[in-house]
């Protein structure tokens, strides 16, 4: 696509949740974390766009967070932030990039708490309340017969 402005990067695959109603344990067995994105993103590009299933469960995500800082570009999350993983460390990491929508997953009711917890901290963190966006359940296609692969 000639004005695609977006690079797509996956810093990681696989999810440590193996949650039962999701194909990522199928697709993906193996959780495994890439320490750098540079060259994965291109100097052309002016956004970049996560598609990992669970970028805070790297044990690089820092490093990842840091060259999105000397990146400078907007960051979109797609596949939705672990909401149990979210800490103050991290929000305080993240507000050294842009992030025009931050997405929670909200991948079943067990999560409801560290769901609302995390918009909780990202409100307190100055986080405007309509650029947090939850995911739906995934569960919930599970339920409808659908095979749930967090993707966009
Ligand atoms: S539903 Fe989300 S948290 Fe659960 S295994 Fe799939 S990607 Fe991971």
């Amino acid at each position: 696509m000639p004005n695609w402005d977006a690079s797509i990067v996956f810093s990681s695959r696989g999810c440590i949740r193996k949650c039962p109603f999701c194909s990522v344990k199928d697709l993906e067995p193996e959780y495994t974390a890439r320490k750098s994105i540079m060259r994965l993103v291109s100097p052309k590009h002016r956004r970049i766009i996560f598609w990992d299933n669970n970028i805070l469960a790297s044990p690089h995500w820092r490093d990842i967070f840091a060259e999105l800082a000397e990146l400078g570009k907007p960051v979109y999350f797609n596949q939705g932030l672990d909401a149990r993983l979210l800490t103050q460390d991290v929000v305080t990491e993240m507000q050294k990039f842009k992030t025009p929508v931050v997405r929670l997953a909200y991948d079943s009711d067990a999560i409801r708490e560290p769901l609302k917890k995390a918009i909780e901290l990202l409100r307190a963190n100055r986080y405007d309340g309509r650029a947090n966006r939850c995911l739906l359940p995934l569960q919930s296609h599970r339920q409808a017969g659908r095979l749930p692969y967090p993707r966009a």
